[in-house]
């Protein structure tokens, strides 16, 4: 029988689970559709990709700060910030195999139509009128209905309170922002930033790893006046700065000057695109021509965004653009809601230069989804080669910078090679020690994680107290003195230096 070739998808997936990057949760009990537990490799380059956010984003400005929150919180946040009322997604099922799917996600795979901002009596009429059938039996649909994605615990021994479990990090600078703004004396703008688990009851979690039911968002929550919505004190810095972005239908490269005078978008607004771009294309090292932001208009985007770009990247995975990210201007909407839902004043009084000013500070949020990042990631970088798969990572992301092989477990191999790994190990790279198999096996399983060096420790070695060090993407090695290891590496990983800086490539 003909065997399929497996998809590109397919392929990732299989590496990554059997490596330990990913893999579904509660496995051997037969596991549910959107959860996943990072392994040791995912949790390594899941812990580099939120440390890069944090220590880019929190140094945008001396006022942004990281804080940490409680993922189960009282119905009266959400019936406030309005998820209890509208954080819904439409819903159909087939009533013959009672099978649920996401009617807007049904009707444009089918019918390849954007359906966005559409209500239940438009998308079942587009049902119907199209004599749409369950993908799975082709049995009837029923008529399409919201369905609130948020899931509800009960909370105490009588199980008479009820608690939500947060569908978003969002809400919880918006809850702290009283006490922070106190804090950190009563400065705007006030950045608060949270990476943590949020819970979404998806109707159809498919794709593998970038729809999920339990994720983890990265988000900074930007407190600001909005009578200086149109300034940036660092606006000079990035004005010349091309974004790209695709709107009516085409792909523009815009600098931020042009975003400002042709596009009427404000300055707080666009400096704060060109850097989240500059995170993307500079610090992941994500290829320019796969990063685009879009901009979504008043009908596909939440009623309160006055202005909202997606960041997207085009996956092969996924067969196209896909969003990771989002850059939304909230207005006053979180706080105003929730002073009015608390009777707490959020508002902000400010005295400048003699003005006294009273006003509820507004919101701009940049939002990732960390896992759809990784994911994203491992598809970036994922390469097949005649005789290896390989992940090209960036040397700031890789789960592993060195490996350690002996190159027999003999002699006094092992004990030098256990000496160099230990060194290597208290110095803080992410290192493994492999001394099963034969060299060139562990070598293709090294590259298979992305492993950036491999270091061999031979019979020279003996002599003349060098290694092999190898480099994943040219496969080329050179011999370094083991004493002089800890330097070059870090250089050759911290700086990005060829092998070739610290000798002769054998
Ligand atoms: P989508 O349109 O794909 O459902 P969204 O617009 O609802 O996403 P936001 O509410 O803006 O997403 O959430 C911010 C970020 O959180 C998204 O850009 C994405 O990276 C991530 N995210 C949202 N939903 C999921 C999910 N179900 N699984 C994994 N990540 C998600």
């Amino acid at each position: 029988m003909e065997s399929k070739e497996k998809s590109r998808s397919e392929k990732i997936m299989d590496i990554v689970t059997k490596r330990g990057f990913i893999y579904p949760s509660s496995e051997i009990y037969g596991s549910k559709a959107g959860f996943w537990t990072y392994g040791s490799l995912g949790t390594k380059i899941k812990h580099k990709w939120e440390n890069l956010w944090k220590s880019y984003f929190l140094s945008l400005n001396t006022n942004f700060y990281e804080i940490d929150d409680c993922s189960i919180m009282p119905k009266k946040v959400f019936e406030s910030s309005g998820h209890l009322k509208n954080f819904t997604d439409p819903l159909t099922e087939c009533e013959k195999c009672h099978f649920r799917f996401r009617a807007d996600q049904l009707i444009e795979d089918e019918l390849k139509i954007d359906v966005a901002g559409l209500k239940e009596d438009a998308l079942t009429k587009l049902i119907r009128d199209n004599k749409l059938k369950c993908p799975k039996c082709k049995g009837n649909l029923i008529d399409v209905r919201f369905f609130n994605m948020m899931f509800d615990i009960k909370v105490g021994a009588t199980g008479d309170d009820i608690m939500y479990l947060r569908p978003e990090s969002a809400q919880s600078p918006y809850l702290a922002f009283k006490r922070e703004f106190e804090a950190t004396r009563r400065k705007l703008p006030l950045g608060l930033a949270v990476i943590g688990r949020v819970f979404r009851n998806e109707i159809s979690p498919r794709q593998g790893f970038f729809r999920l039911r339990e994720f983890i968002q990265a988000e900074l929550q930007i407190f600001f006046d909005p009578e200086k919505i149109n300034e940036h004190q660092n606006w000079n810095e990035v004005k010349d700065y091309s974004l790209i972005v695709f709107s009516d239908k085409k792909t523009r490269k815009l600098t931020c000057k042009e975003m400002k005078d042709k596009l009427k978008f404000p300055k707080f607004y666009i400096y704060h695109m060109a850097k989240v771009q500059q995170f993307y294309l500079d610090i992941l090292k994500i290829p320019e021509k796969i990063f685009r932001f879009r901009e979504l208009g008043p009908d596909e985007r939440a009623f309160y965004n006055k202005i909202h770009f997606d960041v997207e990247l085009n996956l092969e995975t996924l067969g196209g653009f896909k969003e990771v990210a989002g850059c939304h201007y909230r207005t006053d909407h979180d706080l105003g809601g929730h002073q009015l839902g608390s009777g707490e004043k959020l508002e902000v009084t400010l005295d400048e230069e003699g003005k006294v000013k009273k006003f509820i500070p507004h919101v701009l949020e940049l939002s990732f989804g960390t896992d759809r990042n990784i994911w994203a990631l491992l598809d970036t970088f994922y390469k097949e080669e005649k005789e290896r798969n390989l992940f090209t990572f960036p040397n700031n992301l890789t789960p592993l910078d060195v490996v350690v092989f002996p190159l027999v477990n003999k002699e006094n191999i092992p004990e030098f090679a256990e000496k160099v790994f230990l060194e290597l190990f208290k110095e803080g790279f992410t290192i493994f020690y492999d001394d099963s198999g034969s060299i060139g096996r562990r070598y293709r399983r090294q590259d298979e994680i992305g492993t950036k060096f491999c270091i061999t420790v031979d019979f020279d070695s003996l002599k003349d107290n060098t290694v092999t060090v190898r480099d994943r993407d040219s496969m080329k090695q050179i011999r370094i003195k083991s004493g002089e290891l800890k330097l070059k590496l870090n250089s050759l990983i911290k700086e990005n230096k060829e092998l070739s800086t610290f000798g002769n490539y054998i």
